[in-house]
């Protein structure tokens, strides 16, 4: 796994440094740029909803006509996140906001993410 550089939430930099843990055991940060007001954040707060492993099961669970309701509930994730995502991924866009807004549609129809019938326009 690569350590990827952790940027700041507040002002984009990665002039960061480890600043301790939370209660809840996640990495804390405290940005290092002057110019920035040195707040410190928490890198999962910032990334959660957004791992690759999380998004493939977002698309797993809406693919299986699971709602944003439960999606939220199983993967421990805000709606919001859950919206975000399926929003943001272009690929099952057209499917998977059919399943968002409650349109019946036939599973069998989305392949790869795409709606059969919307995918020519
Ligand atoms: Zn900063």
């Amino acid at each position: 796994m690569v350590l990827e550089p952790v940027p700041c939430p507040n002002c984009g930099s990665i002039n960061v440094v480890r600043h301790g843990k939370t209660a809840q055991k996640k990495q804390r940060y405290q940005c290092q740029n002057k110019l920035c007001c040195r707040r410190t954040f928490i890198q999962e707060y910032t990334y959660q909803g957004y791992l690759p492993k999380v998004k493939q099961q977002i698309t797993d669970m809406a693919m299986n006509g699971s709602g944003m309701r439960d999606t939220a509930r199983v993967l421990k994730i805000s709606r919001n996140t859950v919206t975000q995502e399926l929003k943001k991924n272009s690929p099952i866009t057209v499917c998977e906001r059919k399943i968002l807004r409650g349109d019946q549609l036939n599973p069998n129809r989305c392949q790869l993410g795409t709606y059969t019938r919307s995918r020519n326009g």
